[in-house]
């Protein structure tokens, strides 16, 4: 069966990530994935959480938004509070980003992650998450060589990718049409290993059977291996 766009179920959309996207922080990526296009930054401040205060770790947090223009009609601006969705986002994308990071060896700083989305096409918050990891990983590059950090706290290589059910097609990677009106919708979260961070899945049409899960499972750890791919020939240039 092909796809809206014309895809076998197994393909990703074309991923194209240009590096320092802008020069006043850390690490900076746009990420293009499909229609969907996501700027992530990452900076590096001085000191930890509270709750993590004279014990020598630091912290990774992340913000993520869509822009007013990124999607058919207005979005609201987030200017006061992220709405519901976004906190959710914004919360998978800094659970997913700290498994990458080693918080001893970064000591009492912080790592903000900041994703914004430009254009909304489905999965903005695995291209967020898997564009960030190489922000994240230019930044440590550029923070090492500055003197900011004196240990390489990345200890993992994080991506992440959806995968779904369609007529009763298992596929990888939907876009907006077929993600809304997919029978089961799923976000994967990988390491480099290939074991989970995080696994989102839900029946919205039907409930999904054991080996469909399997399925979806093996179509995901592919696109995550191609897209690994894909950040290590960014962050190696
Ligand atoms: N979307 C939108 N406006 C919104 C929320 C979502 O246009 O306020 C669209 C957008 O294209 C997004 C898609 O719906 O990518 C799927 O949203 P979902 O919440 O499933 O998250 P995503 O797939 O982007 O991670």
């Amino acid at each position: 069966m092909l796809r809206t766009d014309g895809r076998t179920p197994d393909a990703l959309r074309k991923v194209d990530i240009t590096v320092d996207f802008t020069e006043t922080t850390g690490g900076s990526v746009l990420i293009n994935w499909g229609k969907t296009r996501v700027i992530c930054t990452a900076l590096l401040e001085e000191g930890t959480m509270p709750f993590l205060k004279d014990t020598g770790k630091g912290w990774l947090t992340a913000e993520y938004a869509m822009l007013p223009s990124s999607t058919g009609g207005r979005k609201k601006r987030e200017t006061l509070k992220p709405d519901g969705r976004s906190t959710e986002i914004k919360r998978l994308i800094g659970r997913a980003l700290r498994q990458a990071v080693d918080f001893e060896a970064l000591g009492e700083k912080t790592i903000w992650i900041d994703c914004d989305v430009i254009q909304a096409d489905g999965g903005t918050r695995t291209a967020s998450i898997t564009g960030a990891y190489v922000a994240l990983a230019l930044g440590i590059k550029k923070w090492m060589k500055q003197g900011l950090l004196q240990k390489n706290p990345l200890i993992h290589q994080i991506a992440a990718v959806s995968v779904g059910i369609n007529g009763d097609t298992p596929m990888l990677d939907l876009c907006y049409r077929e993600d809304s009106s997919a029978e089961v919708d799923m976000n994967l979260v990988m390491d480099e290993s290939g074991a989970f961070i995080e696994i989102q899945g839900t029946g919205e049409g039907r409930a999904f059977t054991a080996d469909e899960l399997a399925q979806l499972l093996s179509l995901g750890k592919k696109g995550i291996a191609a897209l690994m791919e894909k950040q290590n020939e960014a962050i190696n240039g």
